[in-house]
């Protein structure tokens, strides 16, 4: 039964991961009501253990590659593991999130004739030969490669969303998200941002792979957020795809040189191998942000990292524990809240 009131009823797959959980944050500030659908396959209760206890709030623990019947309103999709250490440890099923989760999803959107936002990314133009990217760049993904569970799996859920949206007039959303960091990324997920500052934190070496010059555009959590929402709300004939991404372009070495600053960091730079199909420079073109949805970032990358330098800091020192490796052995099977703090 649909719901006229105001108050939306909202679904947030992967609610309990990094982006996911800022999402459910913002939206219960909204009024609205949010169930959080997750696996906690990447994601963890320390997340929305302080949502629990509104009563606008529910989680439902479930792998979205299975059919799912609930009443709701409108979707966000954000289910699927996002850093390279994850997406990687077991790309079948990656794969089968973005390709059969997404399938259910647009099948429960379409009985429900609800609206719904995909999470994409900037994956989808995988090492690109136009810089910066607009919307209407077709990509450059290798589709065999270590990073193609991945790529080729958002690329298959926008192709899916949009044949929804062409063959049963469902209401889509398509956001392709460039680098976000801040605070509640996962310590051990491997990522620039989260591995320099755990590195820098604890006085070990940042490690940059390949010789650094390597660009991304890096995006503060909250800008992001706004984005997805404006997308949301926005009015129904435009679907994108819209690229939500912080233009500001950065080479990693700079990115280490001012998280060691930041900090105050005795740690030095070393250099590792760069894996493979490690795209060589990123960075958003968001004309079309501006323009159809007012939208883009305020919070520049010294405001971004220093608040996700605290939040990292406290975990060390609410619990006075030690942080255990950055180590993608942990991974396997799932992460759990003991795979990254050692009491
Ligand atoms: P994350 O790993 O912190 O969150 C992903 C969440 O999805 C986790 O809570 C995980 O447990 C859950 N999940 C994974 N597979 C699932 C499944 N089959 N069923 C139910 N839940 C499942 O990553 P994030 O950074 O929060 O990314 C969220 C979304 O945004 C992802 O779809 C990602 O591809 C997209 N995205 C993120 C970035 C970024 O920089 N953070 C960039 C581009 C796109
Ligand atoms: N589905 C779901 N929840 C629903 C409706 C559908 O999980 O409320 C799943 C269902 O398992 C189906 C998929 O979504 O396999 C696609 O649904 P659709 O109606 O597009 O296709 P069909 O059911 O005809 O295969
Ligand atoms: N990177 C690095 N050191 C690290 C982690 C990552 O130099 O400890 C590099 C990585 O090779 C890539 C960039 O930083 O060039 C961004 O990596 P991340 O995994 O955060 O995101 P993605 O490659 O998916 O954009």
């Amino acid at each position: 039964m649909k719901n006229y009131d105001s108050t939306k009823r909202i679904m947030v797959t992967g609610g309990a991961g990094f982006l996911g959980s800022h999402l459910c944050e913002r939206l219960l500030r909204e009024r609205h009501e949010v169930l959080c659908v997750d696996n906690f396959y990447t994601g963890r209760r320390g997340n929305i253990v302080h949502l629990l206890s509104n009563p606008r709030f529910e989680v439902l623990r479930h792998d979205i590659c299975f059919p799912l019947y609930v009443e709701i309103d409108e979707i966000y999709n954000l289910a699927c593991p996002a850093s390279p250490i994850h997406y990687q440890s077991d790309p079948v099923q990656t794969t089968k999130t973005s390709v059969h989760g997404v399938i259910n999803m647009l099948g429960l959107a379409k009985r429900l004739e609800a609206k719904i936002l995909q999470a994409s990314t900037s994956e989808v133009y995988g090492d690109p030969v136009i810089h910066p990217q607009p919307e209407s760049y077709w990509g450059h993904v290798n589709p065999i490669g270590i990073r193609s569970c991945y790529d080729e799996g958002k690329r298959c859920a926008e192709t899916l969303f949009f044949d929804y949206f062409r063959q049963y007039k469902l209401q889509i959303k398509m956001a392709r998200i460039f680098n976000t960091y801040g605070p509640r990324m996962h310590p051990n997920d491997g990522r620039v941002v989260s591995n320099f500052i755990m590195q820098a934190l604890h006085g070990d070496n940042l490690t940059v792979y390949g010789d650094g010059s390597q660009t991304r555009s890096f995006c503060y959590v909250d800008d992001l957020i706004d984005g997805l929402i404006k997308l949301m709300e926005s009015p129904d004939d435009f679907t994108g795809p819209v690229n939500l991404g912080n233009p500001e372009e950065f080479t990693i070495l700079t990115l280490a040189e001012k998280i060691i600053k930041l900090t105050n960091s005795k740690a030095k730079i070393v250099y590792k191998s760069l894996p493979g199909d490690d795209p060589t420079q990123r960075q958003p073109d968001i004309l079309l942000a501006k323009e159809k949805l007012n939208w883009q970032a305020k919070t520049s990358l010294e405001q971004g990292l220093r608040k996700t330098t605290e939040y990292f800091a406290s975990l060390f020192n609410k619990r006075d524990i030690g942080i255990v490796s950055i180590d993608n052995s942990l991974i396997k099977g799932g992460l759990r809240e003991s795979d990254y703090v050692k009491l």
